[in-house]
């Protein structure tokens, strides 16, 4: 089309989008974003196989203009140690805490307090304390800087900030807040969920989300393979911060030494955070906006939003305001410009399910029935939960507009039809 302001840089567009990075950090590796803020990989045992998260690093406790720490310089004072804000950690498994120990590790002894000599001579001074700013010996090389790397500093875990309770994106939270003595922000409506998914998993007997889907056509052996499995939610994440400092709409955190805005979003869970940083022009999106994937819908397990595809929709609006040269970092794919063209395609995609699935309801149908109109087969029990939940949350759209209705019927299922059939 047109633009480019920034142009040059990266890779060829894909609908509207641009990515800035040509590489993805590898395992235990972090690569730097903007300054301050890296990002780094976890892996997940599934078909989407990562999920990234981004290392804020705080500016040096009492660096001063001439570079001398407050309450005494030099070795081993207190602002030796790298504080770091953390936005999400992974699943709370093994893998997941070897790799952040490593991570920390690597950010210590690559990243740090390094000493920059001007080329060409002239005095040293010490980046860490003089300019709170961070460069290996590659960046500061790019810019025509030595780079000597000083001491690794001790690596501190101040704060984690969750953008929603699913386990890929909080599973050791937990862990790492009692590891590292961390603080926990996260909504108040993910808190509850996660209290309340830690709960469910932990009390014998029915599993909620499998009631819930049974009168709406869930196939019985999928029924008996989920009855019969570990709940996911137990399994992936052993436990729940206790205690968070909760974030709201339109709150203003200080984190890395940017100010953020707290933009809530809704759908894809109860109460999601995205942050934003108009200075730097970044958004944290989470699973709000994701490049290549569009994010799941619907209602989860014991949270009943009432239209998730509406308020995904309104969402999904609010994201579209930011400035055009806002980079996206997102939790799943890479970093990317083009808010507007992503959210664009979004509310087609979600336009163009709802459509599919009131051409397939001229009878009848059960959602199990429907899932096929969305979904390829050969869906694993799991999936077939979201599926079925992403296939109402539609239906449930439909009906608000007036254009599908439900009944349940005398064997107990729930079917849709058009509004218009001759039905019931
Ligand atoms: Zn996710």
């Amino acid at each position: 089309m047109r633009n480019d302001a920034s142009g040059g840089q990266g890779s060829e567009p894909v609908d509207g989008l641009r990515f800035p990075f040509e590489n993805v950090p590898g395992p235990g590796v972090v690569k730097q974003v903007a300054q301050g803020i890296y990002w780094a990989r976890l892996p997940l045992p599934l078909r989407l196989n990562h999920v990234n998260v981004w290392l804020l690093v705080e500016p040096a406790v009492g660096a001063g203009e001439g570079g001398v720490a407050e309450g005494g310089a030099g070795e081993g004072s207190a602002s030796d140690v790298l504080r770091l804000t953390v936005v999400d950690v992974g699943l709370g498994d093994q893998t997941t805490r070897e790799l952040w120990n490593r991570l920390l590790a690597r950010l210590g002894e690559t990243a740090m307090p390094v000493r920059v000599a001007p080329s060409g001579g002239g005095k040293r001074v010490d980046s860490w304390q003089a300019e709170a700013e961070w460069l290996g010996a590659e960046q500061g090389a790019a810019r025509g800087v030595k780079v000597e790397q000083g001491a690794a500093p001790g690596v501190k875990v101040e704060r984690i900030v969750l953008t929603h309770f699913h386990p890929d994106h909080s599973g050791a939270a937990r862990w790492m807040a009692e590891e590292q003595g961390a603080q926990v922000l996260m909504s108040r409506g993910e808190h509850e969920q996660a209290l309340a998914a830690k709960r469910e998993d932990r009390a014998a007997g029915a599993w909620s989300a499998v009631d819930r889907l049974t009168p709406h056509g869930l196939p019985g052996p999928t029924r008996e393979l989920l009855l019969s499995s570990p709940r996911p939610f137990g399994h992936l994440v052993p436990d729940v911060p206790a205690a968070v400092v909760p974030l709201a709409a339109g709150d203003r955190v200080s984190l890395g030494g940017r100010e953020w805005r707290v933009l809530i979003g809704h759908g894809h869970s109860p109460e999601h955070v995205s942050l934003y940083s108009e200075e730097a022009r970044l958004l944290i999106s989470g699973d709000m906006l994701l490049p290549h994937i569009s994010s799941h819908v619907g209602s989860p397990v014991t949270y009943r939003l009432g239209n998730p595809v509406a308020l995904f929709e309104q969402s999904l609006k609010q994201l579209e305001e930011l400035p055009t040269d806002t980079l996206v970092l997102p939790s799943h794919g890479v970093p990317f410009l083009g808010v507007k063209a992503r959210v664009a395609a979004l509310l087609a995609h979600h336009r163009e399910r709802c459509a599919r699935l009131l051409d397939a309801v001229t009878e009848p149908h059960t959602a199990g029935e429907l899932l096929e109109v969305l979904f390829p087969r050969g869906l694993d029990p799991l999936q077939v939960i979201l599926a079925m939940n992403e296939t109402i949350a539609h239906l449930a759209y439909l009906e608000e507009r007036g254009q599908v209705r439900q009944r349940r019927g005398p064997d107990g299922k729930i079917r849709w039809v058009r509004a218009s059939a001759r039905v019931w």
